[in-house]
């Protein structure tokens, strides 16, 4: 069994589905269970979605109704009969959403983010299940909420692996296509949950480790994984084959081509991870299993941006020491804010933080109480792994330097830009 994860951008108009359907032909399809996100920005259209219906803005119905618009135009693209069952499964998840948005009484907003956010997975891949049984591509389509269970952490919940296992160990076969949902799983309650913005990877590492896939292969708009993300970076080149370990640093200090979770499950069994293009299917892209590092390596960039440095400083002068650091971390973690990079001298303490829930506005005025809190929001995260002279350089010029710092594999910059 293989597993396939398709993203957002593979999926993003008709062409993008018909392209997959052209992977597939290339690269064969049998015993594949395929992993498929929302269409192109469709989590990001729904995370306006919640906004609108939580800030009670006019706005409301028309954001949904752009949303009902987009995907309206990829089925007319990609059936020709419009009575066809897509087009009514399609309506009826739409009027479900609708109806969740009208009648709900919840005011937790992760809960109802998650209830809201995960409709973009549902119907893409009814979308491309519908299209691929219609052209040939027997499938069957897996609601993943039955399989990934998780607990109630909304928005970033955690998976209850003993019981995702015996589900997918009794419920999902071998020999066949499957076609299911990144990113989403159900918890105690039967609720929708999500496991993190990106985490559709992370999805396709669950199933392989659960049915001891013989590989994964997650498919991009990129050749592999580069040195750097071609966004921010000129000539990128291409990491043939990369260890676990290699593969787990970069994800984890923001090469987004991977879903940092995404490597664990997958070293756990030693299940190669493959990342290609699904533009030339048939190049071989990177390879990311044990001990494989190509030496020597070369510098690879990793940028964060949008982060916020914050400092804090005692303010009777005293030194900043194990009780304040340990009550400094209890707080991020109520608050959960991820630390990035953390830096202390006797009476100050510096760390570079992403505030993906927008807490810091209410933690910022707990901390106040006790120190002196300064900060700089907006700063960029840059990590130069195997750094040389000249790949500092690449990073520094032009920019301010708010902080460095230097391990033996790994340099750290903050910069302003
Ligand atoms: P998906 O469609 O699966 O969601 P993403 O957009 O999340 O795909 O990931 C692919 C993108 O990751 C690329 O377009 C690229 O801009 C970015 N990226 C960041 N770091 C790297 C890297 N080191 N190598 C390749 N791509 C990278
Ligand atoms: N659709 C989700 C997101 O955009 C999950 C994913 O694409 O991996 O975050
Ligand atoms: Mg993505």
């Amino acid at each position: 069994m293989r597993v396939f994860k398709f993203g957002g951008a593979s999926v993003k108009d008709a062409e993008g589905v018909k392209n997959v359907a052209s992977v597939l032909a290339q690269v064969g399809h049998d015993k594949t269970l395929l992993v498929i996100s929302a269409m192109g920005k469709t989590t990001n259209a729904l995370e306006g979605v919640v906004h609108n219906y939580f800030d009670k803005s006019n706005e409301l119905n028309a954001s949904l109704q752009e949303i009902r618009k987009y995907h309206n135009q990829i089925l007319i693209d990609l059936f020709d009969n419009e009575e066809h069952d897509v087009f009514f499964d399609i309506n009826s998840h739409f009027d479900d959403l609708e109806y969740f948005i009208r009648s709900n009484k919840s005011p937790n907003y992760n809960f109802v983010y998650d209830q809201v956010i995960s409709y973009g997975e549902i119907i893409s891949t009814t979308i491309v299940s519908h299209y691929f049984n219609e052209i040939g591509l027997k499938n069957t389509w897996l609601d993943v909420r039955n399989f990934i269970k998780t607990d109630t952490n909304y928005r970033d919940a955690n998976v209850d692996w003993n019981q995702t296992q015996q589900l997918i160990t009794k419920n999902v076969a071998k020999n066949t296509m499957y076609i299911t949902q990144g990113f989403i799983g159900s918890d105690p309650n039967n609720f929708t949950t999500t496991l993190g913005r990106e985490g559709s990877d992370y999805t396709a590492a669950i199933f392989a480790y659960c049915m001891g896939a013989q590989s994964v292969t997650i498919w991009k708009d990129v050749p592999g994984v580069l040195n750097a993300d071609p966004r921010y970076f000129e000539n990128a080149i291409l990491l043939n084959q990369i260890s676990y370990r290699e593969a787990i640093e970069l994800a984890f200090y923001g090469a987004s081509v991977i879903h940092p979770k995404t490597l664990q499950p997958l070293q756990k069994k030693e299940i190669p991870l493959y990342v290609k293009s699904f533009i030339n299917p048939l190049l071989n892209g990177t390879s990311v299993s044990k001990g494989a590092d190509l030496e020597p390596h070369s510098p690879c960039f990793i940028v964060k941006k949008n982060q916020l440095l914050l400092s804090l400083s005692s303010l009777d002068f005293s030194f900043i020491m194990e009780d304040h650091i340990s009550e400094i971390f209890a707080l991020f973690h109520q608050y959960k804010l991820k630390v990035n990079l953390i830096q202390n001298t006797a009476i100050s303490f510096s760390v570079c933080i992403e505030d993906k829930f927008n807490n810091f506005g209410e933690l910022k005025s707990i901390l106040a109480k006790k120190f002196k809190v300064s900060y700089n929001e907006n700063v960029s995260l840059y990590t130069i792994r195997h750094f040389d002279e000249n790949s500092i350089k690449v990073v520094e010029t032009n920019k301010t330097v708010l902080l460095k710092q230097i391990s033996r594999e790994t340099l750290q910059i903050i910069t302003k830009e």
